[in-house]
């Protein structure tokens, strides 16, 4: 046990310009990864700051969309029928994730930063560029299973966790956040970085700045979006692959899409090449497959983990077989 500072935020400018002093401050909302890497000393900060007095639990129609605020649970998120209804896969992405009672506390804030699963970082022995820059990489070589053939670099090639932050790419959310000097929105899919050099940086978030609130546009075919996840078992697993998937199909034809994976990717990823196969074609498993392949031309397999390419080739044709049929 080492000490910490613990406290209670009651507004979010002053709790931004407070932790934007202290660059081992951390917020604290469920707690249900914080916490967890507190107890093994992977995160070691002096101040914990709560944030769970901020009005930030309400779920909204807006003019521009539908805003979930960062400190809605999970549960509740997937579960309320405006997500449900107009955002499946977000809805079928949280209900994928975790357990019933880790969603019960989870908020959407903090899945967002949620930290990488790769078990040397979790591992105070093991080298880990993440956990501690300069130090190497402990996957590169090593037990390399779980991990990503999209996004790597020669410092890290981490899988990001989560499955909800692969349907809001997928979606084209947007994250709004407070920091010490205004408010900001950021595109999700400019929200997480590549590892590149620095794989210790995972977002474009500045120190003390607090995310707020998740929206979604208000696009009609994204109430016949999916989301498809493949693990080692039924529940409490992370991804495998997975593939979030939006089709808006006429006459038989694609003329829009929207596509992203899980699982694979050092971050959530969305493939601009697939959408790119499959609109103005016709919405055949041809078509699938083409868009598949074109989506995972890029892959970089390690030594334990190239059966994620067909893995994820899979995926993907199945996720846009199943919302071709909600179409
Ligand atoms: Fe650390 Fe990334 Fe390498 Fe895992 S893959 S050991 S998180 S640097």
């Amino acid at each position: 046990m080492y000490p910490f500072r613990y406290a209670r935020a009651r507004d979010a400018l002053a709790a931004a310009q407070g932790a934007e002093r202290s660059p081992t401050t951390r917020y604290v909302a469920g707690g249900t990864s914080i916490v967890d890497l507190m107890k093994i000393h992977v995160e070691r900060p002096t101040e914990l700051v709560d944030i769970n007095a901020l009005p930030l639990s309400q779920i909204e129609e807006r003019a521009d969309g539908l805003w979930i605020g960062a400190l809605v649970k999970n549960s509740d998120a997937a579960h309320h029928p405006l997500v449900a209804e107009r955002y499946r896969a977000v809805s079928e992405a949280l209900l994928s994730g975790a357990s019933p009672q880790l969603r019960n506390m989870a908020s959407t804030g903090g899945n967002l930063l949620q930290r990488t699963r790769c078990p040397y970082f979790r591992d105070l022995g093991a080298p880990c560029n993440k956990r501690e820059p300069g130090s190497g990489c402990s996957a590169i070589g090593g037990y390399n299973r779980m991990h990503a053939i999209l996004g790597g670099s020669e410092q890290c090639i981490a899988v990001h966790p989560s499955d909800l932050c692969v349907a809001l790419v997928a979606l084209e959310a947007t994250v709004h956040t407070q920091h010490a000097k205004g408010t900001r929105a950021i595109p999700m899919a400019d929200f997480h970085v590549l590892p590149g050099a620095h794989p210790e940086r995972e977002t474009v978030l500045g120190q003390g700045e607090l995310i707020t609130h998740v929206s979604l546009p208000k696009t009609a075919f994204f109430a016949r979006s999916r989301y498809v996840k493949v693990r080692d078992r039924a529940a409490f697993a992370f991804a495998l692959a997975s593939a979030a998937v939006a089709l808006d199909v006429q006459d038989g034809q694609v003329i829009a899409a929207r596509v992203a994976f899980g699982g694979i990717g050092t971050r959530p990823w969305r493939s601009p090449e697939a959408e790119q196969a499959l609109v103005g074609k016709p919405a055949t498993r041809a078509t699938f497959e083409t868009a598949a392949g074109a989506a995972l031309a890029a892959a970089k397999p390690r030594e334990h983990n190239a059966f994620k390419l067909a893995l994820a080739r899979q995926t993907l044709i199945r996720a846009l077989e199943t919302a071709r049929g909600a179409s």
